[in-house]
């Protein structure tokens, strides 16, 4: 069931993504709300003229954003989910935005829920990405299916499957039935096809930038890919709309603290500053919800270098990555992270900057 409708009415199906807040009082170019387009599984909030934020609805468990621009002869796609179950879901429902062919995939980055949807785009389809996404997953640096990355966040699926059979079963109250057995489902395909992947690398890489420009109907649209440093990981790339004021981020920058374990924390704040000096008002994410102005990145700056300085002096005192992870006092920042319950962070950030202070 494929609609289009105006913001205003799809404000129930989006309160449950959060996406609501942040976009409400956000107005196109016209001055007017964004259209939505909802599939069962996707969410297409158009942005700009043809440009969507593309969100999925948690009947298939899709784990990121994706970007599309609709030109006037082709569609371009900013990354590809999970896992080929949810990069079938997202072939589906652009059929229900546009007829048009989809000709080119960029990658972010090559993280597992952003790039392992690539193995179903067809080979008319051009994937681009930075050069070190593409050595990540030709498998020329290693695995990256075994790395901890891909291994921390998948391997707890099967006994989440179990978990939710279990509360299904112990569950009379009808509505919940529905929600959890929607959610049963949408875990049970992601598992099944967590064991599909074929990491399948771009086809196309670029170093620093590449820009490329987007037949419309008047004139054409010009999108710049750019990597401005190392950040979440060594080849972190942002898709910048220049006319429409837009940048995709990937996870270089999220409402939300972002995972660091193959990241550069130290560095990042520099290419934090790069891209604060492109000249865009709203930032789509790689998760959540849009980000309007610039104040959030420096929000996330100040946070990765409290996070870096007070490592490295943990560090230095003779505490194990485990006992600093645990003990690591960073709730100066809660206010701006509702993650941020007392002391503690992600033990695997932590055991990054050890790692690299070590090198
Ligand atoms: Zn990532």
């Amino acid at each position: 069931m494929n609609k289009k409708k105006k913001f205003n009415t799809a404000v129930l199906s989006l309160i449950g993504s959060g996406f609501l807040l942040a976009v409400f009082g956000y107005v196109n170019a016209q001055g007017e709300p964004p259209s939505v387009i909802e599939t069962s599984s996707h969410i297409f909030t158009e942005m700009a003229d043809g440009v969507y934020q593309v969100t999925g609805t948690g009947e298939v468990y899709v784990m990121s954003n994706a970007l599309m621009l609709v030109g006037a002869n082709d569609v371009l796609l900013v990354d590809s989910h999970v896992t080929p179950n949810a990069a079938n879901a997202l072939l589906r429902s652009v059929r229900a935005v546009t007829d048009k062919p989809v000709r080119y995939l960029v990658n972010s980055h090559y993280h597992f829920d952003h790039a392992h949807g690539n193995q179903v785009f067809p080979n008319t389809v051009e994937i681009i990405g930075h050069s070190y996404t593409r050595a990540k997953l030709s498998g020329e640096m290693g695995n990256v299916l075994t790395e901890s990355t891909m291994l921390s966040f998948t391997e707890g699926v099967p006994d989440l499957v179990e978990r939710l059979r279990a509360q299904l079963s112990d569950t009379r109250d009808p509505a919940e039935r529905t929600r959890l057995a929607a959610q049963l489902k949408a875990q049970e395909d992601h598992m099944i096809s967590l064991r599909e992947i074929v990491p399948t690398p771009p086809n196309i890489t670029l170093e620093s930038k590449m820009t490329l420009y987007q037949d419309l109907s008047e004139g054409s649209r010009e999108i710049q890919l750019l990597h401005l440093g190392r950040a979440h990981t060594a080849g972190d790339v942002v898709v910048y709309l220049p006319q429409e004021g837009l940048v995709f981020t990937g996870d270089m920058m999220l409402p939300s603290l972002s995972y660091m374990g193959d990241s550069f924390p130290q560095e990042w704040v520099g290419t934090l500053e790069a891209l604060k000096a492109v000249e865009f008002d709203v930032i789509l994410p790689g998760h959540g919800a849009p980000l309007q102005g610039k104040e959030k990145i420096s929000q996330f700056q100040a946070y990765l270098t409290d996070l870096w300085q007070k490592t490295e002096t943990m560090k230095a005192q003779g505490l194990s990555a485990e006992q600093t992870a645990e003990q690591i006092d960073l709730s100066n920042h809660s206010q701006n992270y509702g993650q941020i319950r007392g002391p503690g962070a992600d033990v695997r950030a932590i055991r990054r900057i050890y790692a690299l202070l070590d090198q």
